[in-house]
């Protein structure tokens, strides 16, 4: 998301105000010493060979050493080269490291004859940001394909520049103790690699060869065999010709299984969607390469770039139409975008090589290995027992993951990423905070759950743990939590929930505040969603802003459902500028399931009746119809809400496009996918006082169905009018209170019709407008919000 280096990140080289001590020399030149603390991802990344080579070059003595709270060096030598090396420093610090800060110290110098690594130390207390997991780099792949390397076609090769990080450490400083590569003991080859510092893969953690380190295997579904005394090769060969075949791959990854298919076969695809319970929700394709990108895609620089990034997301790209072999139909049912990935790992990289006769390997479904919403599986036992069902085989190795994480999914705006999901590949790396922020723990919301440890200038936003529905995801939540406390060394001091109080999450963090005596601070949903897209734009304390919250549900103040909302929100606190018109949600949860009977809910708030002929009425039995009318007509068992992902169903029912939903907000998705781009014209909201009536919204899509006008049509008018709208209600505010900065964020807004439209227009009528880059606008966002506005009460607090 944001790139590694913005040029906004503090880079604080105070060497311009040290002036290192200096001591005559025999031969008359001065000699200073100085003590250097690099902070920042300076672990596990290639610093200390960096540091070392670099003293050695310019002939300055000294140390490095890493400690739990970053990279300690002192240098000794002339002037001139001290000034050099702090220079390159930072102008030539490796690929991977992110350096945040540089302090230094003169010290007297020591004399001391030559430059050392020394061993790495812990420091009680003291933290850092550590690397997430990365995909291979050129010169691994480079190795991987040579027949004299030894590493020759070896699943698990890596090197300082590249592979698992997060996902393998249990605890800091990073050395190979604390991952889950200890149980593998290096062979004298990689051990000679491992110590020399002049080596790719000095200190690389996770070093392994064919030799020494992890092994795949192959094994059947009834976990007979487990083992199959076969050759990496044979077992990936094997795997190669099942997938071919059309069976059902269990694949043991950096993060976690996928569960894994030949994405042009209907069949194949057609199985997977059946055992794993998944009726529409679109799967995810890893392909080859590029090339094989373009055939079934298209893609614009950015998105090439993103998609060969080292974090190596699935990205959303526009599917072409009529391309062979084509991608199965039941890939991404009724959608014009396709989800895809490279390989990221040397395991991936084999899978999908090229035949021998040099065609390229089906396109793969990659899907996390799960049932439905249940987390990912990462662990060989586990996988085949509750993968055994789903999968024909299973592709394994005995490299342990200890923290689980699935594929991060990106997609590109204006040129910029914008997070849907942010995890492998990105978590653990720390958000920056304009300012410094106790330790606070921010649990998140419902759906999507991420959550969110603050310490000094940094937030860490935990890898992508799902919705907390299900006992596994709550332990999966509990134990992500103990295990983020663990690595950075946070102890909350206040934490931070969603006011649902049905929120699994909201009932951990009141259970765990009193247990443990702590401050509590209750979000408002929307508050943290506008929280969240301040802090990742940096705004300062005290900054206020428009915030357009839209989204399917959040607990407003008044304990109904909000979702459309236009707040005026500083981190502190907010107010409630304008919402949508409150209509009942008939059975509520039931309503969200099938858009049909929030459609009649909206209809009757339009002042119509549910006379004659329109699309939700046939989509529902008629004894369900007339419970869900006298529900909405009554009120009763029908909570009032404000949510704009409703009234996006409503609309898709009535213009036809779905009246039952099989994932959070697939209507949505569904009606955007029909917008006809050239359609200009709109339909109109009415703006009150505090509040916008959907209702001659309704009245006219109503009438356009009557009509015949078409779906896609009566989808483009509908975004137009939400668009016009939003500017509509920021210029009031604006002309209140003399706020120009918008901030866009809520499920909705990953919708890219009505995202692009939105900031064409608030732009074109001189707003400032942000959007997220870090963090996502849906619920995965939640925890970074509720994470900075608790900084702000606590603060205030004590
Ligand atoms: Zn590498
Ligand atoms: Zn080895
Ligand atoms: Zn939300």
């Amino acid at each position: 998301m944001p790139s590694r280096k913005p040029d906004h990140l503090t880079m604080m080289l105070r060497l311009k105000d040290t002036e290192p001590s200096r001591a005559q020399q025999p031969d008359g030149e001065t000699v200073g010493r100085l003590r250097l603390l690099v902070s920042g991802v300076v672990q596990g990344v290639g610093f200390r060979p960096f540091i070392y080579s670099l003293a050695g070059r310019l002939g300055l003595t000294g140390w490095v050493c890493n400690t739990s709270a970053g990279v300690i060096v002192e240098i000794e030598g002339s002037g001139d080269a001290l000034e050099a090396f702090t220079n390159a420093l930072e102008a030539d610090a490796p690929p991977l490291a992110v350096i945040d800060r540089v302090t230094s110290e003169a010290l007297p110098p020591t004399g001391e004859p030559a430059f050392t690594i020394r061993e790495s130390r812990p420091e009680p207390g003291a933290f850092q940001p550590i690397s997430p997991d990365l995909c291979t780099c050129p010169d691994c792949l480079r190795e991987l394909a040579d027949p004299e390397d030894r590493r020759y076609r070896y699943p698990f090769i890596n090197c300082t520049n590249c592979g698992p990080r997060f996902t393998i450490i249990k605890d800091i400083p990073y050395d190979r103790p604390s991952t889950t590569m200890a149980a593998f003991e290096m062979c004298p080859d990689c051990e000679r690699e491992y110590r020399d510092p002049l080596d790719r893969r000095f200190h690389a953690q996770p070093i392994a060869c064919p030799a020494c380190g992890p092994r795949v295997w192959l094994a059947g579904p009834d976990r007979s065999g487990l083992r199959v005394e076969a050759s990496e090769d044979e077992a990936i060969a094997g795997a190669r010709r099942l997938l071919k075949d059309g069976r059902i791959l269990a694949v043991k990854g950096l993060g976690g299984f996928h569960l894994a298919c030949d994405a042009t076969n209907d069949e194949a695809v057609k199985r997977l969607r059946e055992r794993k319970g998944r009726v529409d929700k679109p799967f995810a394709v890893m392909m080859s390469d590029l090339a094989q990108v373009e055939c079934h895609c298209h893609l614009a620089a950015d998105e090439r770039r993103l998609l060969e990034s080292r974090e190596r997301p699935i990205v959303l790209l526009w599917a072409k139409a009529g391309q062979r072999p084509e991608i199965s139909g039941d890939v991404a049912p009724r959608q014009k975008t396709l989800g895809v990935m490279l390989p990221y790992t040397p395991l991936h990289a084999l899978l999908l090589e090229p035949e021998a006769a040099g065609e390229p390997f089906p396109p793969l479904v990659m899907t996390s290995g799960n049932y439905a919403e249940e987390p990912i599986a990462t662990e060989n036992e586990e996988a085949a027992s509750r993968l055994a069902p789903l999968a024909d085989a299973f592709l394994l190795h005995d490299r342990e993951i200890h923290i689980r994480t699935d594929d991060s999914v990106v997609r590109i705006f204006r040129g910029a990423e914008l997070p849907i999901r942010r995890s492998r590949g990105y978590a653990p790396y720390p958000i920056h905070l304009s300012s410094e922020a106790p330790h606070i723990l921010a649990v998140g919301a419902e759906l999507k759950n991420t959550f969110c440890l603050t310490r000094g200038g940094y937030a860490f936003l935990s890898h992508h743990v799902g919705d907390l529905e299900k006992f596994e995801t709550l332990q999966s939540f509990e134990t992500g939590i103990a295990h983020f406390e663990g690595l950075f060394r946070i102890q909350p001091e206040a934490l931070a929930f969603d006011l649902h109080p049905d929120y699994l999450a909201t009932r951990y963090a009141r259970r765990r505040a009193e247990r443990e005596g702590l401050s509590a601070f209750g979000v408002q949903h929307h508050h943290a969603h506008i929280a969240a897209c301040l802090a990742e734009h940096g705004l300062e304390t005290g900054a206020r802003a428009i915030g357009v919250a839209f989204d399917g549900t959040g607990y407003g103040t008044d304990g109904a459902i909000w979702g459309g909302e236009f707040l005026i929100a500083g981190y502190r606190d907010f107010e409630r500028a304008y919402h949508l018109a409150y209509i009942p949600l008939p059975g509520g949860d039931a309503s969200i399931r099938k858009p049909a009977r929030t459609a009649l809910a909206h209809i009757l708030a339009a002042g119509l009746d549910l006379e004659g002929d329109l699309p939700p009425f046939d989509a529902l039995q008629s004894s369900e119809r007339a419970a869900a009318e006298h529900q909405a007509r009554t009120g009763l068992n029908a909570p009032p809400t404000s949510s704009m992902g409703r009234l996006f169903d409503a609309v898709a029912s009535i213009a036809g496009v779905r009246h039952e939903v099989n994932y959070e907000g697939q209507a949505a998705i569904e009606l955007e996918s029909l917008a006809d781009p050239a359609e200009a014209s709109s339909y109109g909201f009415e703006i009150r006082d505090g509040e916008v009536s959907a209702g001659p919204v309704i009245r006219e899509v109503v009438k356009d169905v009557r009509r015949g006008l078409s779906p896609a049509t009566i989808s483009a008018r509908f975004h137009n009018a939400i668009a016009s709208m939003i500017v509509e209600v920021c210029g009031r505010i604006r002309a209140d209170h003399g706020l120009r900065v918008v901030a866009l964020s809520g499920g909705v807004f990953q919708n890219m019709t009505l995202l692009g439209r939105t900031v064409e227009k608030l732009e074109t009528a001189n707003f400032e407008v942000l959007t997220h880059r870090c963090v996502p606008p849906n619920d995965g966002g939640i925890s970074l919000g509720q994470a900075v506005v608790a900084a702000q009460l606590a603060g205030v607090r004590s």
